[in-house]
């Protein structure tokens, strides 16, 4: 077998897109002032706060581990716990950076299958104890989409953020895949965040078209006080920071953050649609945004990785497909065909 001219591994293998491209080409003429005090940075700031339709507290920072860990540093004391699902990014793939940058916050993991939160599962955590023994809680963080691709709607995120002011605890949204959302609900980004109760956003770029970068919005701005400071301090303040802002609004004025989305959740599904009903092949999630979960045979999986191409299976240990802003249909078509033969071939 041949290298493969596209993978779809990851979503993060995907380039730069053109609209953040021209946008960084733009910033790039002569000089301008550094640390975020230049206009781009400013445009790039108001165009969150137009989308988002409020006046919003908006950093730029170089990755997810970062906005994620920062944030909820922001809203932990280091005697703080963090509700997550055991399936969250924040407890399975960030290094325990959250609790190095809390200074020791705890996150209290609820076991989920889809690594959804529900407010029982808040409520079973924050309710369960609130003796001086064990971590205080004090923030919910969930994945918009999770970290198998299910999507929360709006009324799911305002059952969290209710059960989150009855037990005094702020909510973060992990959004590394936020626009995935938006795309998969048709609704405006203030509907799943501010208006549903989040006081804190990670929107991810990276995944949706840029070549790095993910913006932390405060929705409640006391929240962002000092902020800036531990954006500094954690290394992720740019001194050219026109670099890491100018791309986003490339993104979203052009409305290619929706545009990149709906063709990344349009090639899952095609590929879905394809492998349907197949022998020994199922779908290990319900398909709602990028993403695809397989499951299948140990030996139908070596042979689809034996046609050339490459997955993870980190996640109930069958392959994941993620689609991004430039995946090839020809390419999912391409995947689609090599499974349906090694599904029929037995
Ligand atoms: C990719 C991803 C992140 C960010 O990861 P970095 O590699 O640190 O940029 C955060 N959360 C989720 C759910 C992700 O998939």
């Amino acid at each position: 077998m041949g290298l493969r001219q596209q993978q779809f591994a990851s979503d993060n293998y995907a380039g730069i897109c053109p609209e953040a491209w021209a946008a960084m080409a733009l910033a790039n003429q002569g000089s301008a002032p550094s640390y975020g005090e230049d206009a781009w940075t400013q445009h790039a700031s108001d165009a969150f706060r137009a989308l988002f339709e409020i006046d919003c507290e908006v950093f730029f920072v170089f990755n997810g581990t970062a906005a994620n860990s920062l944030a909820l540093a922001a809203l932990c004391q280091s005697y703080h716990g963090v509700i997550c699902s055991s399936l969250a990014h924040v407890e399975t793939d960030e290094c325990g950076a959250p609790e190095f940058f809390s200074n020791g916050s705890k996150l209290l993991c609820a076991p989920s299958l889809d690594g959804k939160l529900t407010p029982d599962a808040v409520g079973s955590i924050a309710g369960s104890r609130c003796d001086i023994h064990f971590p205080k809680p004090r923030v919910v963080t969930i994945t918009q989409p999770t970290e198998t691709g299910q999507v929360y709607t709006a009324d799911e995120i305002r059952g969290l953020s209710t059960a989150c002011r009855a037990y005094g605890l702020k909510l973060h949204m992990d959004g590394a895949r936020f626009a995935h959302a938006c795309a998969t609900l048709g609704c405006a980004a203030a509907d799943i965040t501010w208006r549903a109760g989040v006081d804190v956003l990670c929107f991810g770029g990276t995944k949706n078209g840029l070549a790095v970068g993910e913006a932390v919005l405060f929705f409640d701005r006391a929240l962002a006080q000092d902020f800036d400071y531990r954006c500094k301090q954690a290394g992720q303040l740019a001194s050219k920071m026109r670099f890491l802002a100018a791309p986003w609004i490339g993104l979203l004025e052009s409305g290619a953050w929706l545009a990149n989305a709906c063709h990344a959740n349009a090639c899952a599904t095609r590929l879905a649609a394809q492998i349907e009903g197949l022998p020994g092949v199922e779908l290990m999630f319900p398909v709602q945004a990028n993403a695809v979960f397989l499951q299948a045979p140990p030996p139908l999986v070596e042979n689809i990785r034996a046609r050339g191409w490459s997955f993870y299976t980190f996640i109930g240990g069958g392959p994941r497909f993620m689609f991004a802003w430039d995946s090839d249909v020809s390419c999912v078509d391409q995947l689609a065909a090599d499974i349906r033969d090694a599904a029929l071939a037995g």
